[in-house]
This record gives C-alpha cells, structure tokens and sequence, in this order.
C-alpha cells in the first residue's frame, strides 16, 4: 500500500484537525485487516474527549469566518474536491477493495455515488435560496432566509466508507457549516484519503475534519455543547442510542439505522430478470448492504420456477478477492462477522428451513485468510422465521410465497423495518397497489435495490430511521440550516 499522510511511518491512522495531520491521544484503538487477505493494513488509535473537544473547539472557531463567506466562494473548493475525486476514483476504489473486501466495480460504483453528492451541493446557491413575497401586509415585505448553525458531526459505518461520508460532508459545508467526519473504524482509510483530497482542494483550516475513533469517541460528540447537529448511519440499536442521547443533549438529530428488506415477484413479472436483479440485489457487497433486499416473497403460481432461476443465477456468482475484475462476490469485514453470519444460516436450518444452496464450504484459492461466503438460498421460509425478521447482513437470500400481492404487501408492513422493498410485475395495478399501500421508505418497481440519486432524499421508515430529515438532497438543506423571517416597512420620508 503507498504511504498516505493519513497513515504515519508507524502505520497509525491519523485524524485531521485544524487543517493539520494529527495521532489521537486515546489508549485504545484497533487494527484495519484486509478482510480477503488477512494482512494487517494499519492500526487506527481512538480519538479520547480532549482530541474531540479540541475539533470541535476548531470548527467552531472557522465557522465564524466561513458561515460569513459568500456562498459562491464557499462552493469553489467543491468543485474542486469533485475534479480531484474523479481524478482519484480508481486509487480510491482499489483501497476501499483492500480495507473493505467489496469488489473493484462495486467500489467505482460506490465512489460515484459519493461525487454525485458532492455535484449536488455545488447547487447550494440554488438550493439555499427561502420565498419572499413583497406587501405581505400593508406596506410590509417578508422573505424566508435560510441560516447555518454551526459544527455538525457525521458518524458513518463501514460498509459504504466511501460514498456515507459524502451523504453529508458537502451539504454541510457548502451551507456553511463547519463539519466532523467520525468514520467507521473498521476501515477508515478511504476517509484518509478522502481527506488527503480534501486537503488539497483548499477548505480554510477547520472546515471540515476528520476524528477517528470508537464507541468513546462518538459518546464524546453527542454530549459536547458545540455541536449543533449528529448525522448516523449503522445498525438499528446504535441508531436508536444516537438519536435519544443526541435529543436530550438539545441537538438535532438525523439516524439512519438497519433493514430488513422484500422483494416481491408477482405472477406477471419477467420471471429471468427479477431473478437476476434479486441475486444481484441479496448478494452484491456480499449482502452487506442496508438495501440488500434478501427475502423474496413470490406469488405461489410461479414459485417453483422462480426458485430455478434464481439457483441457476446464484451458482453462476464467482466469490473472491474483490481486486480481481472477474469477482461477483467479495469478502465479508471480518472473521466475526463472517462468523454470525454463518450463525445465521445454521439457525435457518435449525427453523425448519429448506437449505438449497449452502454457500458455507467455499475454497478462494490463495486467500485462504478471507473472510468469504457463498451465495446461501434458502427456500419454504416462513414470515416468522428469524432469518426472514433480521438483518443477516451477508449474501442469504430467503424465499417464501403468498397467494397474492396483497398478502405479499402484508408481509412487508408487518416487518419492524421500512427501508426498501422492490417489486417485479407486469401489471402498473400492482405498482400502484405497492406505491400506495407499502410502509417502506425507498420503493423500486421492476428495480434490485432502490438506491435513490442524491438530489432525492434517502428513504427510511420504522425502525430503519430515527429522525424527520433525511440524507441527501434537499433535507440536507433543511437539516444543515435554520430559517429566520424578516419582516420590513420602510415609509416614505
Ligand atoms: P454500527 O452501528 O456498528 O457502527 C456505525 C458507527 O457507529 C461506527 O462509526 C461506530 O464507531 C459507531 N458505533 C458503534 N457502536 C456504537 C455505540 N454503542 N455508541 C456510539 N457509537 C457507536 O454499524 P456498522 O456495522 O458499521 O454498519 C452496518 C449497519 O449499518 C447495518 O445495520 C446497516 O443496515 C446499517 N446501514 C444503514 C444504512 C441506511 O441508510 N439506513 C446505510 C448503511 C448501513
């Protein structure tokens, strides 16, 4: 791997504060493993409350300067950031494939999705802008402003680490806020690297910045008094903890949290595509993805035939290193996660389901050390079986059947979670039936996974989210700004 700046001589991952590379001070910290190699990356030390105060302390103090700019020199270093992310996107993918595991193609993937974001907010003059109406009242004029409030933090997981930075990071900026990345620490070089761009793209000293760290680290954020605003992206429980602890410290608070997602296959669907677009959608990333929609609930009239389609489909995925362009399937994070996942599918088993494909005795010839699923097809699952109620997050697909789309609909409503779902039909009835009656945030039809384009919000309902403003698009302009009235009369002399 070449030396970053964000990565010391001694292989520490480095925090950037104040324009300035910097090791945190906390005692504990862990190690950044290849998840397909084994081989130790790095070693990220935690950043303790004074390394998160003195970031704070420093955005605060270049958010004075930087909320009085005008926003069209606020917007000039992310056009800048954009070019250089372009530039660097094949360097970038290639380390998110060493400290992640995903593929080559899934990682360009995930990067362009990032810089899309980044486009987006180099519209905030647009954006930002409120209504005015002049003679709201007798000789009375009033216009809607909108405002930034100050130092906002983003605490992002793992499995995006390139592009769920970039879900907040430009909003928040070019609003003119300042802003604090808390990276997932499980891989956290994609965000050094990031920052090394953003370094070069020119934001004044304190603008943005990068905090390693860990669960302190976080915990250290939601209670410091200076800042204004937390933005999660993870799991369910941790989500439900940021966004109650971020609440009672009087902050603003936007969490996204885990899924559990459906596809449904209607008796009208195209049968070939939907299986491929459901394999596709359960398994890439190796499933370790919050729209990875892996329970199929298929209409019984074509059930069996779907189930051939989708095992055929699902023998045909190569599992390996994610640097080899002819690899569907990458590697999981880790051991332990790989290990829960096999948890899963052991429990499945042990439910009474039926084990068609069994992805657990995989061979990647020289990697040995990888943490690598199969593809794992499990068919007759019941609604009530846990495999089918929780996140597995690793490539498992469940199938099960219904006699109609609306019990397939009342499958999905019944989940805890509301972050995606997908149906395949060939009948626009159907579509409206599921736009209409399904309690699910990011809805697809005739569409693997439902990954909204940044300038539209990020879906998210039930247990999946914890807030009212979401990612992306215009409730990031919501979210990062305040708005204030002003009201004028001006007589004649
Ligand atoms: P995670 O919840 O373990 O960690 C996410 C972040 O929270 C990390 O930065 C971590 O340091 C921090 N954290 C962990 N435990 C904490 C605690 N007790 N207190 C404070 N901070 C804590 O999630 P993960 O394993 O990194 O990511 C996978 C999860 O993220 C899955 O559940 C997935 O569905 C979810 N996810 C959701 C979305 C979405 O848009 N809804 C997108 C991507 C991932």
């Amino acid at each position: 791997m070449t030396q970053l700046a964000a990565v010391s001589e001694a292989g520490d991952v480095r925090s950037y504060v104040g324009g300035e590379w910097r090791e945190a001070t906390g005692d504990d910290g862990r190690d950044v493993i290849n998840p397909a190699t084994g081989e130790r990356l790095a070693y990220v030390p935690f950043s303790d409350a004074d390394d998160v105060d003195a970031a704070v302390r420093t955005g605060r103090e270049a958010f004075e300067d930087w909320s009085q700019r005008p926003v069209e020199e606020r917007i000039q270093p992310m056009f800048r950031l954009k070019t250089l992310l372009e530039e660097h996107q094949e360097e970038l993918a290639e380390l998110l494939v060493t400290e992640h595991g995903k593929t080559l193609a899934e990682a360009r993937g995930e990067l362009r999705r990032g810089i899309e974001n980044v486009e987006v907010a180099c519209g905030i003059p647009s954006m930002m802008q409120s209504g005015s109406l002049l003679n709201a009242a007798p000789d009375i004029d009033e216009s809607a402003v909108r405002k930034p409030l100050g130092v906002f933090v983003a605490v992002t997981p793992f499995n995006f680490p390139g592009m769920i930075p970039l879900w907040f990071l430009p909003y928040a900026v070019a609003t003119g806020n300042s802003f604090v990345l808390k990276p997932s620490e499980q891989d956290p070089l994609v965000a050094g690297r990031l920052f090394e761009l953003i370094d070069e793209a020119g934001f004044p000293e304190g603008v943005v910045q990068l905090v390693n760290g860990g669960v302190d680290t976080v915990n250290a954020f939601l209670e410091h008094d200076g800042v204004e605003g937390v933005s999660f992206v993870g799991s369910t429980p941790v989500a439900k903890h940021i966004y109650e602890t971020a609440a009672a410290n009087g902050k603003r608070v936007q969490a996204q949290g885990g899924a559990k997602n459906h596809i449904i296959v209607t008796e009208t669907a195209d049968l070939e595509y939907a299986a491929e677009k459901t394999i596709s959608s359960a398994c890439a990333c190796a499933g370790e993805r919050c729209l990875a929609n892996d329970v199929a609930v298929v209409e019984e009239g074509v059930y069996d035939e779907f189930v051939d389609l989708v095992l055929e489909e699902a023998r045909a995925q190569t599992v390996g290193y994610g640097l080899d362009e002819d690899t569907d399937i990458g590697a999981l994070i880790t051991p332990e996660h790989e290990q829960n996942v096999r948890n899963y599918i052991e429990l499945g088993v042990n439910e009474g389901a039926e084990l068609l494909l069994d992805g657990r005795d995989i061979d990647v010839e020289g990697y040995e050390d990888g943490n690598f699923l199969g593809p794992t097809i499990f068919g007759d699952v019941t609604t009530d079986m846990v495999i089918a109620r929780e996140e597995i997050f690793g490539p498992v697909l469940a199938l099960t059947t219904v006699e109609s789309v609306d019990d397939a609909i009342d499958v999905l409503n019944r989940s805890e979670f509301g972050n995606a779902a997908s149906l395949f039909t060939g009948s626009g009835a159907d579509a409206r039936k599921f736009r209409h009656r399904t309690d699910v945030g990011n809805l697809g039809v005739n569409v693997g996974t439902s990954a909204p384009m940044a300038f539209f919000h990020f879906g998210g309902w039930k247990d999946s989210f914890f807030g009212d403003l979401h990612a992306q698009g215009e409730d990031m302009i919501q979210f990062y700004t305040d708005k204030a009235i002003y009201i004028e009369r001006w007589p004649d002399a």
